[in-house]
């Protein structure tokens, strides 16, 4: 029941007209630094400022083709925008249940786009069931952020098009939080060029994939504080989960420290705004050790939403 390369093309089409095909980035100086050629995949100049509009733009496509009109989502951050973003496109009701005490930057750029605004609780588990509730009252279509098939194959199509912008790459770096972007690209990238090695990046407080590897099933880990916001999650997923067990070449993690080095790196360097969990394939790629000469390394810069304030406090020394 694993998604295929087949449904990622399929997703690509779906998306084509909404998300963009964003760009790669080089960095003579980290290129420099790090003694490989580095590439960076720049999801963080994607409509709505992440790849997330990916994947939510093929389920949400496809429950307005089955003649729903009303989605919804439980996610104050990158999800929940792109969501509430999709649906307005297509002309579509959007509602976001977001926590109590969700930032109000991240609350207004959801309400920008349209979409009516919850507030439930403070754990997402409160937020999903306050959604499902909604959705089976009012005949809404439930849109989950990572463990689902069209939003991981959504997903993917970020690894079809890595394949195409840097052909003869080795390694491709990929932030993991709840795995639908990994388990996408995986399958892009396993399936059609399996010498390709795709390394997974978690923060080092929000290792839950790295222990259900080790343990060879999903382990829970404790609420988490890593700046990499949107890598919080404490569970791999059901569905994801199985894609990382079968295709995975390796999981690094990185410290605070190293995400917000990154941050300040793609900031003054690059003059890129890149979130920290955006940031933390970045930073892994600082620390790869090559044995091959020329060798060309892809970090997905999976996002960029970040405050001006919350920057502020990052960039502090
Ligand atoms: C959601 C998100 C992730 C993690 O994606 P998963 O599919 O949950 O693994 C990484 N970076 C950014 C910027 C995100 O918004």
């Amino acid at each position: 029941m694993m998604i295929t390369i087949e449904d990622i093309r399929k997703a690509r089409e779906a998306i084509a007209g909404v998300a963009k095909y964003t760009p790669v980035l080089t960095s003579k100086t980290l290129t420099e630094r790090s003694g490989v050629e580095v590439y960076i995949k720049g999801e963080h100049l994607q409509t709505t400022g992440s790849f997330k509009i990916r994947g939510a733009t093929n389920k949400v496509k496809k429950a307005f083709r089955e003649g729903a009109r009303h989605v919804i989502a439980a996610s104050s951050g990158n999800h929940g925008q792109a969501v509430a973003f999709v649906a307005k496109t297509l002309g579509m009701k959007a509602t976001v249940v977001v926590p109590e005490n969700a930032a109000k930057a991240k609350v207004d750029a959801i309400r920008n786009y349209g979409a009516e605004i919850i507030y439930c609780g403070t754990t997402s588990h409160e937020r999903i069931e306050r959604a499902k509730a909604i959705a089976a009252e009012d005949g809404a279509v439930f849109i989950p952020p990572y463990d689902d098939p069209l939003i991981m194959a959504g997903q993917g199509t970020t690894g079809l098009e890595i394949l195409e912008q840097v052909p003869d790459v080795s390694a491709i770096y990929v932030p993991v939080g709840g795995g639908g972007l990994i388990s996408g690209v995986l399958t892009a990238v396993k399936e059609s060029r399996p010498n390709v090695k795709v390394i997974g990046v978690e923060p080092e407080l929000a290792n839950d994939t790295q222990l259900s590897l080790k343990k060879g099933e999903p382990v829970t880990i404790a609420a988490t504080e890593t700046i990499a916001d949107g890598l919080r999650t404490n569970k791999p997923g059901e569905l994801t989960f199985p894609v990382l067990q079968k295709y995975l070449d390796d999981l690094v993690l990185v410290s605070e420290e190293e995400i917000k080095a990154a941050l300040r790196f793609a900031l003054e360097r690059m003059k890129q705004l890149i979130e920290p969990s955006g940031c933390v394939s970045l930073a892994a790629v600082m620390k790869h050790k090559s044995d091959m000469p020329n060798e060309k390394v892809v970090a997905l810069a999976s996002g960029g939403n970040a405050s001006l304030s919350q920057l502020g406090k990052w960039l502090e020394v």
